[in-house]
């Protein structure tokens, strides 16, 4: 049985003060009330070790929004995988459309970031997703297929284990715009045999692909209860307690 997975992605939002509240109440709300899936949520750099914290010894897992493409050294300002697991994080999200677009991280770049949070034990949500002219252009299995071969191809069965995907309609992310459920069932659906092409199918059976753009707790129901869609990965909603609260219970009956 393959995980279930809502997770979090806080991106440049919250100062520390108000990520530690944001994690205090949502630790609250899932200790009163139990979730059926796994919960992580990813917060900026400088909150990790302080939630980490907050969030030891219950059900919500920790993950960075990003990690260098370097082991170490003089790379003034990055933060290497190595130093994202010693806070105490579990999880690194890698090739969400916001790094790719502004920060130009390429497949190649993304492939280097992938092995080294795999080598310090990171597990990776790794994102892949069209821009709308390449939907509409209806290339967007070319696309996020090109996505998955540019950078995870590389990786043993054995490391594909760690990786979680996120299917990610850029069109969709922060837009309001969800794609459907059975145009995210397509998708995932796709991705899923490109993994078992590439890796077989006992790979491809356990590795989560989750949803990713505009979920909230009025959608997120209907999405997940597509056979391929194993959670989301949320950006706005998880900003408040009670609305990503709201799309981890849509797992409940
Ligand atoms: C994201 O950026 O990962 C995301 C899914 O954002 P939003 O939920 O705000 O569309």
């Amino acid at each position: 049985m393959r995980k279930k997975i809502v997770a979090g992605n806080w991106k440049m939002n919250l100062n520390l003060q108000e990520g530690v509240a944001l994690a205090t109440e949502l630790k609250a709300a899932l200790a009163a009330d139990a979730p059926n899936c796994d919960v992580v949520i990813c917060t900026p750099f400088i909150h990790l070790a302080t939630v980490a914290g907050v969030v030891e010894g219950t059900v919500i897992g920790l993950g960075a929004e990003n990690c260098a493409d370097k082991e170490k050294g003089a790379y003034t300002g990055e933060v290497s995988a190595a130093q994202v697991k010693s806070t105490g994080a579990q999880y690194v999200i890698l090739g969400h459309s916001e790094r790719r677009a502004y920060y130009g991280e390429t497949a190649e770049i993304l492939k280097e970031k992938v092995n080294l949070a795999l080598a310090n034990g990171l597990k990776v949500i790794f994102c892949i997703g069209e821009v709308l002219e390449e939907r509409e252009a209806g290339k967007q299995n070319e696309v996020v297929g090109a996505q998955l071969a540019g950078s995870l191809y590389d990786l043993t069965a054995e490391q594909m284990k760690n990786i979680i995907l996120a299917y990610e309609p850029v069109w969709a992310i922060g837009t309001g715009k969800t794609a459907t459920s059975d145009q995210a069932q397509d998708m995932h659906a796709f991705i899923r045999g490109e993994i078992c092409k590439k890796f077989g199918a006992e790979v491809a059976e356990q590795t989560s692909i989750l949803y990713g753009g505009s979920c909230k707790p009025s959608n997120a129901k209907d999405i997940f209860s597509k056979p391929d869609v194993d959670g989301g990965l949320i950006g706005g909603a998880a900003l408040k307690c009670a609305d990503f609260k709201g799309i981890i219970d849509a797992w409940k009956a």
